[in-house]
């Protein structure tokens, strides 16, 4: 296999299961729609959007070159996509403001290790067309219904403000005083992002680098009065509304198409990585050659968020049907068998066989391991009677049903 790429396998089904269905019913609670936009995009998409200076666009994204000659990336994120699809379909047209979600798989180039890898998994909310703070706390609310549906009781949602294109520039200019004196202590990449994107500086997670950081200058003192007002008006909404938070001052994002509100959320259990990211992007329209237009959105690492329920000693939520395992004995029964487990399945009742094994105590045993609460088993005698046994699996009672009554016998035993 490619290294950082890694299989979902069958036996993690419960845990993506989970994770899907939670997904899908708080998106239809909150009244997002699906969107799915291609894994390729144009690698000037994500160069412009996301920024050609930040970590995810330079050090992390596959680009490479068609037969053609066009230069693409397989997609490090998705708001820049979704945004690209907006703009292409005309949605603003069909609804006003647009609230969307989608998941599937992302690649960056990171050095992997646990909890990070080269392809990814993300569920994410998205609202377009709407500037005003009810949205930023939609969105959050949101990711944190996902989670708290999910069982989390240890989340801490951690939020800043990173100004606009008025008030960002004198920040950037604090911070560029702070740090040129101590530039020679910071490591190699920050000495970097100093000259090409100096936010990006208090996103660094080397130890020396996060220490100089604790000093820093803090944006919060240099706000407008618009995107103070904006941060004040999404405080007070999440106060409002019993949401637990922590300001966090220096908290900038990995992406330079946001502004005003970031977040992050994280549970005890995974310090210092995050299940969940997100914010406002009100300029990441005209960047990519719209019209302005607001919006804001919310990424969660699906990979992460299972990690964390694991250390968390959480399970998986999905509730599985109760089921019922069939056994044929004998050639004629195993032909006749796929009938009755057909009659079963359009009952509504999950079925499993191990039709391939021959022998009574090998498919009794199967029937064990899959934990099944009942068998149903058919052999010579019973095809010539029309009838089948049901046995409950705890017991091992066993009795004779006439054929016609298997599905209501069989309702009534998994009850
Ligand atoms: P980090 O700071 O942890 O690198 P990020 O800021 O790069 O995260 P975002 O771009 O905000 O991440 O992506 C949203 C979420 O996707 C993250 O909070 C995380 O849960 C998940 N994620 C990001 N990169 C990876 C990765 N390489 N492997 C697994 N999950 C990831
Ligand atoms: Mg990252």
């Amino acid at each position: 296999m490619v290294k950082g790429m890694h299989d979902i396998l069958p036996k993690d089904q419960d845990w993506w299961e989970s994770l899907f269905e939670t997904g899908w019913s708080v998106a239809g609670l909150h009244d997002f729609n699906y969107i799915e936009t291609p894994i390729l995009e144009t690698a000037a998409l994500f160069e412009a959007s996301v920024g050609a200076a930040t970590d995810i666009v330079d050090k992390e994204m596959y680009v490479f070159k068609t037969k053609g000659g066009e230069r693409v990336a397989l997609r490090p994120e998705n708001t820049a996509s979704v945004m690209r699809s907006y703009l292409e379909h005309h949605l603003g047209y069909f609804s006003s403001p647009l609230k969307v979600f989608y998941c599937g798989p992302f690649f960056r180039y990171d050095k992997p290790q646990k909890g990070r890898y080269r392809e990814f998994h993300q569920w994410g909310f998205e609202i377009l067309g709407d500037g005003d703070a009810v949205y930023d706390v939609s969105i959050i609310l949101a990711v944190l219904d996902f989670l708290w549906s999910l069982k989390f009781k240890d989340l801490t949602l951690k939020i800043n403000a990173v100004g606009c294109r008025i008030c960002r520039p004198t920040y950037r200019t604090k911070l560029k005083e702070y740090y040129r004196s101590r530039k020679s202590k910071l490591c190699k990449d920050c000495v970097k992002r100093y000259d090409n994107n100096v936010l990006r500086l208090l996103d660094c997670k080397e130890p020396g680098c996060l220490e100089i950081k604790k000093e820093a200058p803090i944006i919060l003192n240099y706000l407008c009065s618009s995107c103070n007002n904006h941060f004040r008006a999404v405080l007070e909404l999440i106060e409002d509304n019993d949401i637990p938070y922590e300001p966090d001052p220096h908290l900038v994002r990995g992406l330079d198409y946001y502004n005003k509100t970031v977040f992050e959320v994280f549970s005890s259990k995974l310090e210092g990585s995050a299940l969940a990211g997100g914010g406002r992007y009100d300029y990441l329209s005209e960047i990519i050659g719209g019209r302005p237009m607001p919006a804001v959105g919310a990424a969660m690492g699906m990979e992460r968020i299972i990690e964390a329920m694991q250390e968390s000693g959480l399970v998986p939520t999905v509730k599985r049907k109760k089921k019922v395992f069939f056994i044929a004995i004998g050639e004629e029964a195993k032909k006749a068998s796929l009938k009755f487990i057909n009659e079963l399945r359009r009952a509504g009742i999950r079925t499993l066989e191990s039709l391939g094994r021959k022998s009574l105590k090998a498919q009794l045993k199967s029937a064990d391991k899959h934990k099944a609460g009942l068998s149903v088993i058919l052999g010579q005698k019973e095809i010539f009677e029309e009838s089948v046994i049901i046995r409950d699996m705890k017991t091992g009672a066993q009795e004779t049903v006439p054929v016609g009554k298997l599905v209501e016998r069989v309702k009534k035993g998994l009850k």
